[in-house]
């Protein structure tokens, strides 16, 4: 009506600025959601133009997420707008909080934080998404290592709700606070853990596997049977199409990582079933082959 302000569109941007390094498969799950969640998302990623590839191909994901009803055209095209890719970490300067999805390895990790130190401010949050690697380890040697903390994500992660959020001896507890709060704001269900092998999932979730692969080792059971009787039992899948799903390189990776990390602790012992699917190539779903058959 004339005199009343027209009603301003409820605006979702958010002052903070979001960095995520690595634009790969969990990278840019990260960089969706988070530009979904209103923020500015700079992404880089060490092999140029793979930012810039990835951003691309995320403007054709909100595009699908519209064409399917499940996102506003509008909103999609903020979020588009809000995605830019970083050809330079110098780029990431007034990130206030920088999500590390870069290779598994503590090196790297370590040099990247490194350098990351001298680019954005000093309270700017440094959060990794490390699966296996020790957050106490990660922050080693940082000026400021109570910055840093885990933000663990789940594959695929516009879908899987879960987030652990980690922190290691040194993380500040205001930060861990600030990562829930966020992940909860992003749509996620937060929960906290310390810096141990596997953190939470990827511990418990070991003796699933195990079992299931033992069974099958003394041919007491066919994946079938295995996969029929956990999904009937309550289960969202079986764990030998899980495997299959995640792959049996990484599954097996994930394993022989927590068993070295517990000092080959016997629960954890990595299974020879799996081990030989893996020499073979027959790496599940992404091989066309593991325990089924796919394609
Ligand atoms: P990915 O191989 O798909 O992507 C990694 C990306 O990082 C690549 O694009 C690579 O070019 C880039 N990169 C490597 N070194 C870099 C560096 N120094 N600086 C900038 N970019 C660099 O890997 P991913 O599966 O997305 O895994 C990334 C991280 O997330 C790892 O720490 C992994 O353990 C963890 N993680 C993976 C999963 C999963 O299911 N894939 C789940 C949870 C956590």
């Amino acid at each position: 009506a004339a005199g009343v302000p027209a009603e301003k569109p409820a605006d979702k941007a958010s002052a903070l600025v979001v960095g995520v390094i690595g634009a790969g498969t969990m990278g840019a799950g990260i960089a969706q959601i988070a530009a979904a969640a209103g923020h500015t998302v700079r992404v880089h990623d060490a092999r140029d133009g793979a930012a810039a590839e990835a951003v691309a191909k995320l403007g054709k994901t909100f595009g699908a997420l519209v064409a399917k009803g499940k996102m506003p055209a509008d909103a999609a095209a903020d979020a588009v707008a809000r995605l830019m890719p970083a050809a330079s970490l110098a780029e990431l300067a007034d990130c206030g909080l920088v999500v590390e999805a870069i290779v598994e390895r503590l090196d790297v990790k370590n040099a990247l934080f490194r350098e990351l130190e001298a680019i954005v401010a000093p309270d700017a949050i440094l959060a990794t998404n490390t699966s296996s690697i020790s957050v106490t380890a990660i922050a080693r040697g940082l000026a400021h290592p109570e910055r840093v903390a885990g933000l663990h994500f789940f594959n695929p992660v516009p879908l899987m709700k879960l987030v652990e959020v980690v922190s290691g001896l040194a993380t500040a507890p205001d930060v861990a606070d600030r990562l829930h709060a966020l992940a909860g704001a992003w749509g996620k269900t937060a929960v906290r853990a310390r810096s141990t092998p596997g953190f939470i999932v990827n511990r418990i979730a070991r003796p699933f596997y195990a079992e299931a692969l033992l069974l099958l080792q003394e041919q007491r059971a066919t994946p079938d049977a295995i996969d029929a009787a956990l999904r009937s039992a309550g289960f969202r899948m079986g764990p030998c199409e899980l495997m299959d799903l995640i792959g049996h390189d990484v599954n097996f990776a994930v394993t022989s990582s927590v068993f070295e990390a517990f000092h080959a602790d016997r629960r954890f012992v990595p299974s020879i079933v799996q081990r030989e699917l893996v020499d073979g190539g027959m790496l599940g779903r992404k091989t066309g082959q593991g325990f089924y058959r796919y394609g």
